[in-house]
């Protein structure tokens, strides 16, 4: 027996599940959201880089599809790739509504150009993007009448008469259908490996398989991308995602000896390979607890930029006894995101009717190779669609 019945049951609160949740509610229907940990608690949260979106005079939503498209090696869905990009500018505007303050110069978005991009089309807000984006999500979902169920991990889903019942932690909850928004493994992973991660321990992917022991079909599932700048020294910063607008404003990777070895603004899993491969050749550096590294210069982006666009990062270096503006960083390939997923439409429907997945857990936006900041962008675009088309599958 249900202690709950909703027309729209979510689970996972990152950037995918909150606007889904939220897009859910503003279609009319009665949503619930269920998570593992604290609402805040996601992967969601920890994006600093920013989100893409073709604004530039020089860009266009094709243009930006065309990069996502040589990105994933031509591996991704184009159908659903135009709809990312396409909607993309909707999609900020519509964050815009809820109160996110993208950064702004000379009369428009601060604009940077990420790795595998032909324009520059990173929006940002600082380096805090992933932060101002949950946060104002999580506002609107808050004071807007969903009902939510924070510790409350999903543990087993199966279809009834009229929808699904969902174990969520001690509660029983039924909904007419289902938004899976619970992100990916890399956590889990990199644990299994004894790698880093830059992920955040929610991270562990049990979602994805109660959905493919019930018959969902994924794609690409075993792509998983190494975040090429994971902070290799000092200790403290071992995980942490150097972001990669560090590189936007002008960073380079060096070997040893102090040589470009790389585009270091080449798509991610090139960055990635291009480092391993330069250790591999005895090229590269040894932290001082052995670890494989290369040089971030970081001392040529300007004071200027570092002050609008890194400010965080600064901070957490600094604090650790390190100034990026005046040394190199050490800088090493870490476990970072899950690129295949679930298999999902337009709507973001997985193979099970009724059963929707949006976010990272979804396969096909990205092929087997994201680009920076279009996760952000898919939580968002995707996100949206994928509430909408359960509160209104849900009233049918
Ligand atoms: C350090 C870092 C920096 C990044 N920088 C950028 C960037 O600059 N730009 C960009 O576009 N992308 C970036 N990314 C990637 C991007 O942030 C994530 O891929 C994306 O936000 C994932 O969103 P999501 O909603 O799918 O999942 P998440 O944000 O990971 O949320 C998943 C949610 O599901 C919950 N959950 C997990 N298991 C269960 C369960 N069993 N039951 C219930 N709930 C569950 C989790 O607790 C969490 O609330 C970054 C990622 C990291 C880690």
């Amino acid at each position: 027996m249900a202690d709950s019945s909703f027309d729209v049951l979510v689970i996972g609160s990152g950037a995918s599940g909150l606007a889904a949740a939220v897009s859910a509610q503003r279609a009319g229907g009665r949503v619930a959201l269920a998570t593992k940990g604290a609402l805040q608690s996601c992967n969601s949260a920890k994006a600093q880089g920013g989100i893409q979106a073709a604004f530039g005079d020089d860009d266009s939503p094709e243009q930006h599809a065309e990069d996502v498209w040589k990105s994933s090696h031509e591996t991704a869905d184009r159908g659903l790739v135009e709809i990312l990009t396409g909607e993309a500018p909707a999609a900020i505007h519509w964050l815009e509504e809820l109160g996110v303050e993208f950064t702004r110069e000379n009369g428009g978005y601060r604009l940077a150009r990420c790795g595998g991009a032909s324009r520059k089309r990173l929006l940002q807000v600082g380096d805090r993007t992933g932060h101002a984006i949950t946060t104002a999500l999580r506002d609107s979902a808050e004071s807007s009448g969903i009902q939510t169920f924070p510790k409350s991990p999903l543990a087993g889903l199966a279809r009834t008469e009229n929808g699904w019942r969902a174990r969520c932690g001690d509660h029983t909850i039924d909904a007419t259908t289902v938004v899976l928004a619970a992100g990916g493994r890399c956590f889990r992973v990199a644990k299994e490996r004894g790698e880093l991660s830059t992920n955040h321990p929610g991270a562990t992917g049990e979602v994805t398989q109660i959905a493919v022991d019930l018959g969902a079909e994924v794609r690409d599932f075993d792509a998983l991308q190494y975040h090429p700048n994971g902070g290799a020294w000092p200790q403290n910063m071992q995980g942490y995602s150097i972001p990669e607008t560090t590189r936007a404003y002008g960073a380079v990777l060096l070997n040893a000896d102090g040589e470009e070895f790389t585009d270091s603004l080449g798509p991610r899993d090139a960055v990635s390979q291009a480092i391993v491969e330069e250790v591999e050749k005895g090229k590269g550096l040894e932290t001082p607890d052995g670890r494989p590294a290369v040089y971030l210069d970081t001392t040529r982006v300007s004071e200027a930029d570092a002050n609008v666009s890194l400010p965080y990062m600064l901070r957490r270096y600094r604090a650790g006894g390190i100034d990026p503006l005046r040394e190199r960083l050490f800088t090493y390939p870490v476990l970072h995101y899950q690129n295949g997923g679930l298999v999902i439409d337009a709507n973001a429907e997985t193979t099970l009717e009724g059963l929707y997945a949006c976010g990272e857990i979804a396969g096909g936006t990205h092929g087997r190779n994201r680009m920076m900041g279009n996760s952000l962008l898919e939580c968002c675009v995707f996100g949206r669609r994928a509430g909408k088309a359960a509160a209104e599958k849900a009233k049918t």
